[in-house]
C-alpha cells in the first residue's frame, strides 16, 4: 500500500516499522519546515531537502519503508529570499528520490507569507518548474471548507493557464466540498485522514464508495500535528469490512497512486 502524503521528518522509527507490518511500503514525503519561531532562507531549506532525500530516504529504508520524494515551497514555510531555493529546485527534482513537486499552493494562514497575491506569485514560479521537468504537482488546500473549495478551483485555474495537464496534479486534502470538483477537472483526489482534520477512515471510505471510478487516493499526511501513521491502514480495514472488491481496494490503495508517481506498485 501507499501513504502518498506525510512528513517522513516527523515520523518515529516505531511509527514507520509498524506502517510497514500493516502492509504500506510506499510512502511520498513532501516539503515542510518547522516554521513557528524560526527563521528560514532558502539555505535552510536546501540543507533540509539534502537531509530529506539523503538521510530520511535511509532512514525509512532501515524501517522496511520506500520513501519518495516531492520537493518545493510549502506556503506555511516559505524562505526569507525564496527566489535563491527556485534555482536549485530543477536539480533537486531530477533527484532519483523524487517522484513530484509538492506540496506547494495556498494557505491563507501562512505565518511566513501571509500575502495570497504573493503566495500567487510563487505558485505561478513553482508551475514554470515543474511543467519543466513534467512531474506531478501536490497541492495542499486549506482546511475551511470554503478556503478548500476557493483554491481548489484556483490551483486547477492556475494549472490549465500554464498547460499543466490535469493527470499531473493532486489535490490534497480533498473532502466531500471538493471532491467531484477534482475528479470533474481530471486531476487526483488525495484524502487526507487525520484526527484534527475531522475525516476519519469511515469518512474517506464513504467518498471512495461514492467517486470508486475516480483518479482517488489516501494519505496520513503524518506532520509534527496530531497524526496516524495507520490511516492508511485503517482504509484498508474498512473497505474489508465493507466487502468491497479486491480489484477497488487494490486500485485506490495501490494502483492510483502508482500510477500518479510513475512509480511500481
Ligand atoms: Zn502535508
Amino acid at each position: 500500500m501507499f501513504d502518498s502524503h506525510l512528513h517522513v521528518d516527523c515520523l518515529p522509527m516505531e511509527e514507520m516499522e509498524m506502517m510497514v507490518l500493516c502492509g504500506v511500503n510506499n510512502v511520498v514525503s513532501c516539503m515542510f519546515y518547522p516554521h513557528v519561531h524560526v527563521d528560514i532562507d532558502s539555505l535552510l531549506l536546501e540543507k533540509h531537502t539534502e537531509r530529506l532525500l539523503k538521510f530520511e530516504t535511509w532512514r525509512a529504508a532501515q524501517a522496511g519503508l520506500n520513501c519518495f520524494h516531492a520537493v518545493g515551497i510549502n506556503p506555511v514555510a516559505v524562505p526569507s529570499d525564496y527566489e535563491v531555493y527556485l534555482e536549485k529546485l530543477p536539480d533537486f527534482l531530477k533527484e532519483k528520490e523524487v517522484v513530484a513537486m509538492g506540496e506547494i499552493g495556498f494557505e491563507p494562514a501562512s505565518q511566513t507569507l501571509p500575502d495570497v497575491s504573493e503566495q500567487e506569485k510563487l505558485v505561478l514560479s513553482l508551475l514554470d518548474i515543474a511543467k519543466a521537468s513534467n512531474k506531478p504537482v501536490i497541492f495542499h488546500t486549506p482546511h475551511a471548507p470554503e478556503l478548500k473549495k476557493k483554491y481548489t478551483e484556483k490551483c486547477l485555474q492556475l494549472c490549465k493557464d500554464k498547460g499543466i495537464p490535469p493527470q499531473k496534479i493532486v489535490i490534497d486534502h480533498a473532502s466531500g466540498d471538493t471532491i467531484a470538483t477534482i475528479l470533474e477537472a481530471g486531476a487526483w483526489a488525495a484524502i487526507s485522514i487525520q484526527p484534527w482534520r475531522r475525516l476519519d477512515a469511515a469518512d474517506a471510505v464513504d467518498l471512495i464508495e461514492e467517486y470508486a471510478d475516480g483518479k482517488v487516493m489516501v494519505d496520513s499526511d503524518y506532520s509534527c500535528l496530531r497524526s496516524d501513521a495507520l490511516a492508511v491502514p485503517k482504509v484498508y480495514q474498512e473497505m474489508k469490512r465493507r466487502k468491497m472488491s479486491p480489484d477497488l481496494i487494490g486500485k485506490i490503495l495501490s494502483d492510483n497512486p502508482a500510477r500518479c508517481f510513475g512509480l511500481p506498485r
